[in-house]
């Protein structure tokens, strides 16, 4: 997997102080796309074992607490960014204890595979669908246009469920 940009704290994608990764490649092409340069699946740099170690140690750091990490893009659910995504959100479950985890995606839920669904099994919230020029309104928080979706999983629920957001303001 490659990845274009990685900001250690953050306070746009996502509520809180939060680590973000914005990975390389997407499929999608949506029309207004404000992210166009992390199409490539090859563009940006090699996400590499240091920076995978990097993003623990982040979100475990004490001294600037945050609340998790947001995964963004380009596509964290692009076929080919899944199994290092799964690996990290997997490590993140196992090291880092009350952090959340969001992502932003540009396939709809009900359209994942199996694979992109195992990530999602790790997810707090999902921020799902293409984005839409005709849909776009800047008042939305999260999402850039009206179709698209905020998931979020009740991971304290005994069965795993989720209630979807299609307000404007959370
Ligand atoms: S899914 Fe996101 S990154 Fe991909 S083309 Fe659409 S707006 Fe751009």
């Amino acid at each position: 997997m490659y990845y274009h940009h990685y900001y250690p704290i953050d306070v746009v994608n996502g509520p809180g102080t939060r680590c973000t990764l914005f990975v390389s490649g997407c499929e999608h092409q949506c029309k207004g796309c404000y992210n166009q340069s992390t199409w490539r699946l090859d563009g940006g740099h090699p996400f590499d074992e240091a920076l995978f170690e990097r993003i623990i140690a982040d979100l475990n750091d004490s001294r600037i607490p945050r609340r998790g990490l947001s995964l963004s893009g380009g596509d964290p659910l692009h076929p080919a960014n899944v199994p290092t995504i799964l690996a990290l959100v997997q490590a993140v479950r196992a090291r880092c204890p009350g952090k959340d985890i969001w992502c932003w995606t540009g396939y709809r839920l009900d359209e994942l595979t199996a694979a992109q669904q195992a990530v999602v099994a790790y997810l707090d919230v999902l921020v799902d669908g293409r984005f839409e020029q005709t849909l776009a309104d800047p008042a939305l928080i999260w999402r850039g246009s009206s179709n698209q979706v905020i998931h979020h999983f009740d991971r304290s629920a005994a069965l795993w469920q989720h209630q979807t957001t299609l307000t404007q303001k959370e």
